[in-house]
């Protein structure tokens, strides 16, 4: 009997452009994963993903290449370690994502990851949603990504701003400030109001942004105020602490770097034997898609031997700040190669372009969230030649201020797009 791959969307899974094979998520609150957990998610790729796997820029993980027979023992597998794909994808609240290069302020984001994670993964009040609902928080509202969820939290005083309402896609638009310094004991009540109005509120198919769209900002405020919990304050949590990742600033921070997040099995064993050694226990994979480590001693020596297990970031590709979606190498929605696309342009770009951060996503869905890098490349659409062979056309974004980027030049063939990163100096 065929797979019905959109029920299995809930499970984090995707069905791939090769019949037969499926892409599964795996949610990592705070994109954190202990040693043993990585040792066990490179053992599943080797025996289900082709050795391989994939670090998203919500700090997940994907396992791409996976035949649909296996899929129930990747599940059973992940469980084993302590980890669940459930709602990577599909109408539920995704991954707890958080970004903020080194922040002083990780334990108490990584807990307040942890407890939204547990509060809306396999909930079934928040499993039949309209569509995706994403959460993020970002210690360093620079990064502007609190700008593109559902709900973006910025740690403020003695609390979070909730922005809400943000997103990207065909339709990008900027979220707008809800509340400022929202108590961590209303953190949740508050998520969940929002929720509820949502789900009430837009039609299937469609993001919390269609709905400010229709209604107006006034109107959504005051829906989520009336709703029962939006002003509840939940105790602390009593127990032991649910960070794990050693504290900043005491030794600093090292990050392994991971051309387009793509990082073959062995190279995150590796990396799980050096977080052991340096890292207290633990990896953090970055919205950069990266692999960072919170040090637990001087840096001199890990750095040292990052580069002799190969991620000294020695290459031109490793040294610029580059996000890539996997396009069509992966995705069925790619309409562009994104990784070989990413060398062509680091190849082509000049100094001054090689210092911004970039990303590059093979389809307006925006998965590597081209409007809020300082370059971004978007595959925006096919063209058929006289042949009848079809060729991507990308648009080019730029962010010189606050907010979402704006398009450059549109409608640009390949070779049109390396002129225009060229002339960037
Ligand atoms: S941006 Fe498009 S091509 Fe890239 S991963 Fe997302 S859906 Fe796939």
């Amino acid at each position: 009997m065929a797979l019905d791959w959109q029920s299995l969307r809930i499970e984090g899974i995707y069905r791939q452009p090769v019949e037969g094979f499926g892409m599964l998520r795996i949610k990592l609150p705070a994109g954190v994963l202990s040693a043993p957990q990585a040792r066990g998610i490179a053992a599943i790729a080797a025996s289900f993903a082709r050795g391989a796997l994939h670090l998203t820029t919500r700090g997940s993980i994907e396992l791409h290449w996976v035949r649909e027979e296996d899929l129930a023992a990747v599940k059973g597998s992940l469980a084993a370690l302590g980890l669940t794909s459930r709602g990577a994808c599909g109408g539920a609240v995704r991954g707890i994502t958080c970004a903020g290069r080194g922040s002083v302020g990780f334990p108490q984001v990584e807990s307040l990851a942890r407890r939204l994670q547990r509060q809306f993964t396999g909930n079934p009040r928040f499993e039949r949603l309209p569509k995706k609902f994403k959460i993020g928080i970002f210690a360093d509202a620079a990064d502007r990504g609190h700008l593109i969820q559902d709900v973006g939290l910025v740690p403020q005083g003695s609390g979070y701003d909730v922005w809400i309402a943000g997103g990207l896609g065909r339709d990008p638009q900027a979220g707008f400030l809800l509340e400022e310094q929202v108590t961590e004991g209303r953190i949740i009540p508050l998520i969940e109001a929002i929720l509820l109005v949502y789900a009430a509120h837009a039609p299937a198919g469609k993001r919390l942004k269609h709905v400010v769209r229709e209604m107006g900002e006034g109107a959504l405020r005051e829906l989520i105020a009336a709703q029962p919990f939006a002003s509840e304050e939940l105790s602390p949590p009593a127990g032991l602490p649910d960070h794990f990742v050693p504290a900043l600033p005491d030794f600093g921070r090292l990050e392994a770097p991971v051309f387009g997040g793509e990082l073959p099995g062995d190279g995150l064993v590796r990396l799980a034997g050096f977080a052991e050694k340096w890292g207290g226990g633990w990896l953090l994979v970055t919205a950069d898609q990266n692999v960072a480590f919170h040090l637990t001693g001087d840096d001199a020596a890990p750095r040292q031997e990052l580069a002799t297990l190969g991620f000294g970031g020695e290459g031109r590709a490793e040294q610029i700040c580059f996000r890539i979606c996997p396009g069509s190498h992966e995705c069925r929605m790619g309409l562009a190669p994104t990784r070989d696309l990413a060398r062509q342009v680091i190849a082509g770009m000049g100094p001054v372009a090689g210092v911004a951060r970039w990303a590059v996503s093979g389809c307006p869905n925006s998965c590597a969230q081209p409007q809020i890098a300082d370059f971004g490349i978007l595959a925006s659409g096919l063209v058929k030649g006289d042949d009848g062979s079809r060729s991507p056309r990308f648009q080019l974004y730029r962010n010189q201020a606050e907010g979402l980027g704006e398009v450059m030049s549109s409608n640009l063939s390949t070779e049109e797009l390396l002129d225009a990163v060229r002339s960037l100096g």
